[in-house]
């Protein structure tokens, strides 16, 4: 009575059912993001994280087959607001092959993301959307994805500057584009010295490494691997051989621990440190 439809065939379904179709009440409108048959509907909210489970979906009580595991676990609608088109080649959302692991690269969280379609040729290549913030990406062949995750770490208190500059490094290395890695991270070091309060025209490059160190920005402890992002930068703004994959990663991280030095931890000391109000008097 109720046969678990393609993914097609679902969308059309749940539009039936939520009345936009065919007079039909909306007696199946379960959840407002995956369409489910209304057999599944009085019962979806006691079986939470079916899907991830690890088991097989629950048995719909019409047809007795495996019908889409509930969705309210999950944030956007995946495939329940989308219109396929129906071939050969659909799959019904409890298929393994309707769902892919990954990390997103728009939002950055590890997700279970929805396969929208692949094609029956290159079955491995698929277009998948986010089922945390809905964008869409491309898993190539060999398993990378299209925008691929950001590298390294996020940063707090950065200024808004420092921030995009350190985000266009990160997505640089997400694409393999560790040149322009590795040149970004050099400018960092200017955008630092130039928000710390050094003049911007008329400064070397030079002159700003040597005002971030006479103002201890960069203490002579920290001398040492700042200097490392500077001479890598200038091989790649310089030199013409490729840059180095690892090279470009180090250059990387040397310059997220240096914003975590000179930002972040100003950033949460602010946040942390006791009010005057807060401090007994007789404290030492
Ligand atoms: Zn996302």
């Amino acid at each position: 009575m109720c046969p678990l439809p393609a993914i097609g065939e679902e969308f059309l379904y749940c539009v039936k059912a939520a009345g936009f179709a065919g007079g039909a009440a909306a007696v199946g409108q379960a959840c407002g993001l995956r369409p489910v048959p209304p057999s599944a509907a009085p019962d979806r909210e006691s079986t939470p994280g079916a899907r991830t489970s690890g088991g097989k979906p629950p048995l719909d009580a019409h047809s007795g087959r495996q019908r889409p595991s509930p969705c309210h676990d999950l944030r956007m609608a995946a495939h329940g607001d989308l219109i396929h088109v129906p071939g050969a080649g659909s799959a019904p959302t409890h298929d393994p092959r309707a769902w892919v692991d990954g990390t997103c690269g728009h939002c950055g969280r590890v997700v279970n993301a929805a396969v929208l379609a692949f094609t029956q040729d290159l079955p491995s290549a698929k277009w998948t959307r986010c089922t945390s913030c809905g964008e869409g990406s491309y898993v190539a062949r060999n398993g990378r994805t299209f925008p691929g995750p950001r590298i390294g770490r996020d940063v707090e208190g950065l200024p808004d500057i420092v921030a995009e500059a350190y985000a266009e490094a990160r997505d640089c290395a997400g694409v393999n584009a560790f040149t322009a890695c590795e040149m970004t991270c050099r400018k960092i070091l200017m955008h630092i010295a130039v928000d710390k309060g050094a003049n911007e025209r008329g400064t070397t490059f030079k002159g700003f490494i040597d005002y971030l160190e006479q103002h201890n920005h960069v203490t002579p402890a920290m001398k040492p691997w700042v200097d490392v992002i500077r001479q890598h930068g200038n091989i790649a703004v310089h030199e013409l051989p490729h840059t180095d994959t690892e090279r470009a990663l180090g250059t990387l991280t040397f310059t997220e621990h240096l914003l975590r030095n000179v930002y972040e931890m100003e950033h949460l000391a602010r946040r942390f440190a006791p009010k005057a109000d807060d401090i007994e008097p007789t404290s030492v």
